[in-house]
C-alpha cells in the first residue's frame, strides 16, 4: 500500500475520532490531518533500505519531513518564549532545508536529531520522544519495530504527552487510529497482502 492511501485510511480514522468526540470545526481539521500524517508514521522505516524501487514513498518521506519542520516552526512561534522561540523556528528552517536538499540515505536520521534537538530546546517531551522514534525508525530494517506493539506502545506515549502539551481533546485517539490504521493496512488481515507485520517483535517473528 502506498504512502497516500495510508495517509487517507489515516485521516478518515482522525475524522471518525472527531465525530465521535463531536469536536468544533477547526479541531476536526486538526484531527483528520494528524490522523494522516500518523498513518504514514510507521514507514518512516524505510528510509535508505529499498531507495531506487521506491521514489514515491522517498516523496512522502521527504513531505513528512518538510512537514515535521514547518510544524516545528509554527510550534515554536506560539508556544516557544525568548531564546527558545528562536532556536526552534531555526532548527524548524534548519529541518526544511535539509529535508528538502538532502536526497538519500541519512535524511530521516538527521531530521530525527533535529526533532530531537528542537525538543530539548523546547522543552517537550513529545518532541524528544518523536526524534528518538525518528532516528530509531531511520536505522531499524523495514516493516519491523515500527510495525509491531512496540511501536504503538511508544507513538501512543508520543500521542499522550502531544495531547497533555496542546491541551486539545482528541490528539490521542486520533494518532493512535492513524498508526494503527497502517498496521492494518499492512497485515495479512488484508487478503492482498502476501506480506504481513512482525507484530509481536522481538518475542515473534512470525507475520501476521
Ligand atoms: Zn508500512
Amino acid at each position: 500500500m502506498n504512502g497516500t492511501a495510508h495517509a487517507a485510511i489515516g485521516a478518515a480514522g482522525g475524522f471518525i475520532v472527531a465525530n465521535t468526540l463531536h469536536t468544533d470545526p477547526v479541531t476536526t481539521v486538526f484531527l483528520v490531518g494528524l490522523g494522516g500524517v500518523s498513518g504514514l508514521i510507521p514507514d518512516l522505516d524505510i528510509d535508505g533500505k529499498l531507495r531506487g524501487r521506491i521514489t514515491l514513498s522517498h516523496k512522502v518521506i521527504r513531505t513528512v519531513a518538510q512537514l515535521i519542520g514547518m510544524m516545528m516552526i509554527f510550534y515554536s512561534f506560539y508556544e516557544g518564549t525568548g531564546t527558545e522561540k528562536y532556536i526552534g523556528i531555526g532548527i524548524g528552517l534548519g529541518m526544511v532545508g535539509i529535508a528538502s536538499s538532502i536526497k538519500q540515505k541519512h535524511m530521516l536520521t538527521i531530521t530525527g536529531v533535529g526533532v530531537l534537538a528542537g525538543g530539548l530546546s523546547l522543552e517537550e517531551i513529545w518532541l524528544i520522544l518523536l526524534g528518538v522514534y525518528i532516528v530509531g525508525a531511520s536505522v531499524v530494517s523495514h516493516r519491523g519495530y515500527t510495525h509491531s506493539v512496540i511501536g504503538v506502545i511508544f507513538f501512543a506515549i508520543i500521542a499522550s504527552k502531544l495531547e497533555a502539551s496542546l491541551g486539545i481533546n482528541g490528539v490521542y485517539y486520533a494518532c493512535l487510529v492513524g498508526y494503527i490504521s497502517h498496521l492494518v493496512a499492512d497485515s495479512k488481515l488484508l487478503p492482498v497482502n502476501k506480506r504481513g507485520i512482525k507484530l509481536f517483535l522481538p518475542f515473534s517473528t512470525k507475520e501476521i
